[in-house]
């Protein structure tokens, strides 16, 4: 079993998305996850320079991203350590793989086995080989955006330019993405895709000015077939970046080559974005991306699971999809720790363990009752629980009650009679055409997605 890896295999996966490739590869080649305990993580480094330069730069970020992954210790420390050898393979595509397969025996023994190294993944031009549309589980909250990514790598440039996805964090933007890079170079490998976090297109920007490189910047993006952007919120506010985005965008959308942008939030509500390139943004096809549903989170841990060689029981898994519901990455994050927690200690990932391991965590899943999801529903809207109940048509009233009704499928399941009973109504159509309103109105206003946020937390609190 593998799970064990997951840990540093993921937060290697984020450094390659965050760091530039020197960056990445210079520091974190050859670095392993060997131990870690509530208290510290100690990651593998091959030298004393290596060492001297992540204690600097890296303790803070490496912090985070295993946090990210569902690792908090309360002190990450670098620890020489050097590592047998380094196998090398080529792929069928020739692009260099170096495999990192750090088993929990050898971090048992903090020797991992002989073939540890440290990339994980191929790298060709940004992308992440580990993104791909096979793995991406498709459910109602993200069908949209992944037919129109399936259809641009189908024929890039031609339909949905560009394509913008927003969404927040964690619910899968990035990997499909990814996937429409990866997918388009299948057909066509010397297709030129160009991935970019915006982080990294602002701060190459900066270097070439800086390095009077201009030239050289504007060609290298201008010449793609393909530019996929990544988390284009962070050029708020950078004036300078956003007018050579926009020569950017202008030269390869006239030459129609597809461009996709993502974001945590849509063009309009991203401050301080040019008025010229926010109508650009939504030239082409804004989609809305939403939090996975449970059948959906389930699916998930069950396919990451699986891709470990593992068939975990239907109770885990709902456990693991009820503990964390809004980020697809925390998910990740609790399911690795879960495995390599059994695999250290030579456990089953069973109910008692998860619960054991991970039943204390502050969002644990509290058993909620449809009483409940009323009252804080009326509560939170400052309407007379009465009022929720009665046959009253205000509308002051009527959202709070199909939200509520909302709540009881989406939180509790409940068949719509049952909603319709619990709502006091007699009729269960009510129910269904209300609860399909509030799916709706979710897709397009964000207000009351973040309402509902708000509500769900006091309701989990
Ligand atoms: P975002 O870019 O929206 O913040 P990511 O694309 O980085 O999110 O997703 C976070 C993690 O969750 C990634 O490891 C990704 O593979 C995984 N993930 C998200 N959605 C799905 C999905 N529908 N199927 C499989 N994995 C998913
Ligand atoms: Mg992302």
């Amino acid at each position: 079993m593998e799970a064990s890896t997951g840990v540093w295999q993921a937060v290697l996966g984020e450094l390659e998305l965050t760091l530039s490739r020197g960056n990445f590869v210079t520091w974190f080649k050859n670095t392993h996850l060997l131990d870690y305990t509530p208290l510290k993580a100690i990651i593998g480094v091959p030298n004393v320079f290596i060492k001297q330069h992540m204690e600097r730069k890296y303790t803070d970020l490496v912090g985070d991203m295993l946090a990210k992954n569902g690792v908090r210790p309360k002190e990450v420390i670098f620890e020489i350590y050097s590592s047998p050898s380094m196998k090398r393979s080529r792929s069928s595509d020739d692009t260099i793989v170096i495999n990192n397969d750090l088993s929990m025996t050898s971090v048992r023994q903090k020797t991992p086995k002989q073939h540890s190294s440290g990339v994980s993944h191929k790298y060709r031009q940004g992308l992440n080989s580990r993104y791909t549309f096979e793995n991406f589980i498709v459910g109602g909250s993200n069908e949209l955006a992944y037919a129109a990514c399936q259809a641009i790598a189908q024929a890039p440039g031609e339909k949905y330019n560009p394509l913008f996805l927003y969404g927040g964090v964690g619910i899968g933007k990035t990997h499909l993405i990814q996937a429409v890079g990866n997918e388009i170079l299948k057909g066509n490998p010397s297709a030129h895709i160009v991935y970019i976090s915006t982080e990294q297109f602002i701060q190459e920007f900066l270097d070439a000015i800086r390095f009077k490189k201009n030239t050289d910047f504007a060609g290298y993006y201008r010449s793609a077939d393909v530019l996929i952007v990544d988390d284009i919120q962070f050029i708020a506010g950078k004036e300078k970046t956003q007018e050579e985005f926009f020569h950017t965008f202008n030269a390869l959308h006239q030459a129609n080559k597809q461009i996709i942008i993502t974001s945590d939030k849509p063009p309009r509500d991203i401050p301080t974005l040019e008025e010229r390139l926010r109508s650009r943004f939504n030239w082409g096809m804004a989609i809305d991306m939403q939090i996975p549903d449970f059948e959906t989170r389930c699916a998930i841990v069950q396919n990451k699971a699986s891709s470990h060689g593992l068939e975990l029981s239907a109770d885990v898994v709902e456990f693991l999809a009820n503990l964390v519901r809004s980020n697809i990455r925390e998910l990740e994050g609790v399911l690795n720790q879960l495995l390599a927690y059994c695999e250290m200690r030579n456990l089953e990932p069973d109910m008692d363990v998860a619960q054991a391991l991970l039943g204390g965590a502050k969002n644990r899943p509290k058993h909620i009752t449809p009483r409940q999801i009323i009252e804080q529903t009326a509560h939170f809207y400052s309407v007379e629980l009465d009022d929720l109940l009665s046959p009253k048509r205000d509308k002051e009233i009527v959202i709070p009650r199909q939200i509520a009704m909302h709540l009881l499928r989406t939180e509790l399941k409940l068949s719509f009679p049952k909603i319709a009973q619990e709502c006091g109504r007699k009729d269960h159509t009510t129910a269904m055409h209300s609860v399909d309103k509030i799916e709706k109105e979710l897709v397009i206003d964000p207000q009351l997605r973040q309402q509902i946020v708000e509500l769900k937390g006091q309701l989990y609190a």
